[in-house]
């Protein structure tokens, strides 16, 4: 039985001196006014286990985090067909690239990319109306989180729906291969609000529980995919969870692990637990420096490294 209270606090101060260190996100005014000295860390064992340090309970912007949840409810509901629409290989490309695009035909090279995302989004629409689709994912997390205040920050998603030319790029090059559906505006409109899901680390560490189980969350009980679907998951995590930097982060961390660039990682260590931390500076590639760290510290001293 691990000390998790033992162990957060020895990882936080294992990353002490470099909180504050990296980038913060500047490309929208919410995520550049944001105190890079932020660090929270939060875990959840299978077998009930909580322990939390640092900044746990502030919530933050989770970003590209959300994919792996709209990557999780896209699957529920469509299942494998998914996979017509989008690969599962790494891109080796930064997180909103198009170059790939056009040679494969507007399908994107995994689910964890932006234009993955983007055709994971409209598999949720599906025909609803955007707002519909928004409130079906903010319940979604509501319940895996076990947390009714999870929230959508509405100053984020405009911002992003401001700014988000790029995304609107991606998005109407991938429907001229007619590999979107719905209308790209509701496409945008949507995954900006998906983006902008605020959570706490805390809240963020239940809510990925699951995939460290087998499938099911074992505080409620409740099954939320396969087995084997939770297994694919966590291996997408691991190979395209961090961008062009997956494989660095899987040669230091070992553990699945999705990034986003409010500063938030959510990390699974397989049959173990479920790990959640936050710290806003990022480095070169978009990931959060010193929550990278910080996973680099907890996977040394658990051994959860799954090689
Ligand atoms: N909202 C950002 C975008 O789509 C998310 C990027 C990220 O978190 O990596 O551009």
């Amino acid at each position: 039985m691990t000390d998790l209270a033992g162990l957060v606090a020895a990882v936080r101060e294992d990353i002490a001196p470099q909180i504050g260190t990296g980038r913060v996100a500047d490309y929208i005014p919410a995520l550049a006014r944001v105190d890079p000295r932020h660090f929270g860390i939060a875990i959840a064992t299978c077998d009930g286990g909580t322990a939390a340090a640092g900044d746990a309970d502030l919530p933050f912007s989770i970003q590209s985090v959300s994919k792996v949840f709209t990557l999780t409810l896209a699957l529920g509901r469509v299942g494998d067909a998914l996979w017509r629409r989008v690969g599962r290989e790494p891109s080796g490309s930064p997180f909103n690239s198009i170059v790939q695009l056009e040679r494969e035909q507007g399908i994107p090279r995994n689910p964890l990319i932006n234009a993955g995302a983007l055709v994971v989004t409209d598999a949720i629409l599906a025909g609803r109306r955007p707002e519909i689709a928004i409130a079906e994912i903010l319940m979604y997390l509501r319940e895996l989180a076990d947390d009714p205040r999870v929230a959508v920050d509405r100053e984020v998603a405009q911002s992003e729906a401001e700014t988000g030319f790029r995304n609107a790029s991606l998005a109407n090059f991938i429907r001229s291969f007619g590999n979107i559906a719905n209308p790209v505006a509701s496409v945008l409109e949507t995954y900006f609000n998906q983006c902008a899901l605020a959570m706490t680390c805390r809240q963020l560490a239940h809510a990925g529980l699951f995939l460290a189980n087998g499938g099911i969350d074992p505080v409620g009980g409740q099954r939320v995919v396969g087995p084997d679907e939770a297994r694919r998951i966590n291996a997408i995590m691991m190979t395209c969870g961090h961008y062009d930097a997956s494989g660095d982060f899987a040669f230091r961390v070992g553990l699945p692990g999705k990034s986003g660039v409010g500063g938030g990682i959510l990390a699974v260590a397989p049959r173990r637990a479920s790990i959640a931390v936050w710290s806003p500076g990022l480095n070169a590639s978009g990931n959060s420096l010193v929550g990278a760290l910080a996973l680099e510290s907890l996977s040394r001293r658990t051994g959860w490294s799954v090689f």
